[in-house]
């Protein structure tokens, strides 16, 4: 892959040098996209003409195409991006206070087939780039008006791999993506911003601690084998001892602790019993565990408990002095969901233009003929 966005600064270093560039100026390159929102070679004005040809033959430079952009009244903004293939993948921006978390796809679908989310009723069309993943920062960071001087006051604070698609079937574009994140003559975002969520895909879960140093959310939904086998079939594969043991060989940095992804589902996973179950699994973690009430989809074949259930669930987990938080939906208007995204371009009165202009900023009225899915996301930073 040789998308600029494909590269860390060391790689497209190298990459600008085999065309010629000298290293300084293949340092500027990379200010110009990171640190001010720039990846056209003309206006790049410290780079002469040769540089700039240079630059624009050695790397590709083409951005996914904006076919949607929607605004939800609560700041919740989610993005369809269209892909050079004619790929879809959605992405989500969730503001709260001070902090403003962007929720990222890592492939196009998923393999997987929990049966509770919409995404797994898709199955998987292709991993994305690792461009494709930083695509989707760098277009919602443009789009926000984000790329600020000494990245002072940003929106974008937060990552989490929380889109569409398994992070760890796709590991090493991920990884590749999150270390140009991270990069601090770059995006800058330290790895306690950054959250890979997996659904337990246990061989690499030790990786992430060890070389990305980021933080680690588990999609647990349940804490009985059996149980998880049914709604969460790599449950099968990777069984709660096997998921524990690998959970147990990550190395959690100071003062973080893993967040654990529950769905409740009605007389499911909520009884009192699981949430039993679920204190036990996760005591010798620092944890936190995120409740997440399940959102229906058209045919989904499961209900969101009730209130009364779901209290009692967190309160249970809270006595048990488990920091737990029943997670409040966000962007309701917009069918903004993480986790259950599912490219349904059909259903939209879209048409597609060309980056930059935004194409379609839906109001209210327009919102409300979308399919009502909600956004359950929150960052654990
Ligand atoms: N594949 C990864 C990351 C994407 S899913 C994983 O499974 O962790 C992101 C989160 O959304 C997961 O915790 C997932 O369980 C949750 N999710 C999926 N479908 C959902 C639904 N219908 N309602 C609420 N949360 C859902
Ligand atoms: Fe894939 Fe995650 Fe959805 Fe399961 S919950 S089908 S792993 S995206």
């Amino acid at each position: 892959m040789n998308h600029i966005f494909d590269h860390t600064r060391e790689s497209l270093k190298q990459t600008l040098s085999n065309a010629g560039m000298k290293p300084f100026r293949a340092e500027q390159a990379w200010q110009w996209v990171y640190s001010k929102g720039v990846t056209d070679p003309e206006q790049m004005t410290n780079l002469g003409a040769a540089d700039k040809k240079a630059l624009a033959s050695a790397v590709g430079l083409a951005l996914p195409t904006i076919t949607a952009e929607q605004h939800a009244e609560d700041g919740v903004i989610k993005w369809l991006f269209k892909l050079s293939d004619g790929q879809e993948i959605e992405t989500v921006f969730i503001p709260q206070g001070k902090r403003g978390t962007l929720c990222v796809s890592s492939q196009v679908g998923c393999t997987l087939t929990c049966r509770f989310c919409h995404t797994g009723t898709q199955g998987l069309a292709r991993n994305l780039t690792a461009a494709e993943i930083i695509a989707q920062v760098w277009l919602a960071k443009k789009q926000m008006a984000d790329f600020t001087p000494n990245n002072t006051a940003r929106k974008l604070t937060n990552i989490v791999f929380m889109g569409m698609g398994e992070p760890l079937y796709n590991k090493d574009n991920v990884f590749t993506a999150c270390h140009i994140l991270m990069d601090e003559k770059g995006f800058a975002m330290g790895g306690r911003k950054i959250t890979i969520s997996t659904s337990g895909v246990a061989p690499e879960i030790e990786a992430i601690g060890e070389e990305l140093g980021v933080n680690l959310a588990i999609s647990l939904h349940s804490a009985d084998d059996e149980t998880r086998t049914k709604i969460m079939p790599i449950n099968k594969k990777y069984s709660l001892p096997i998921l524990k043991k690998a959970i147990s060989n990550f190395k959690l940095r100071e003062n973080r602790r893993i967040t654990w992804e529950y769905v409740l589902l009605k007389n499911v996973n909520d009884s009192l019993e699981d949430a039993d179950k679920l204190i036990a699994f996760i005591k010798k973690f620092p944890s936190l565990v995120n409740l997440i009430p399940f959102n229906p989809w058209p045919g989904s074949p499961f209900e969101c408990s009730n209130p009364g259930t779901m209290n009692a669930f967190r309160d249970r987990i809270a006595k048990a002095g488990v920091d737990v938080t029943l997670r409040k939906t966000r962007g309701e208007d917009i069918s903004a969901a993480c986790g259950q995204l599912r490219s349904e371009t059909s259903k939209r009165n879209t048409v597609s233009l060309q980056y930059p202009t935004v194409v379609a900023v839906y109001g209210s009225e327009k919102q409300q003929e979308l399919s009502k899915i909600k956004v359950n996301i929150e960052s654990t930073e």
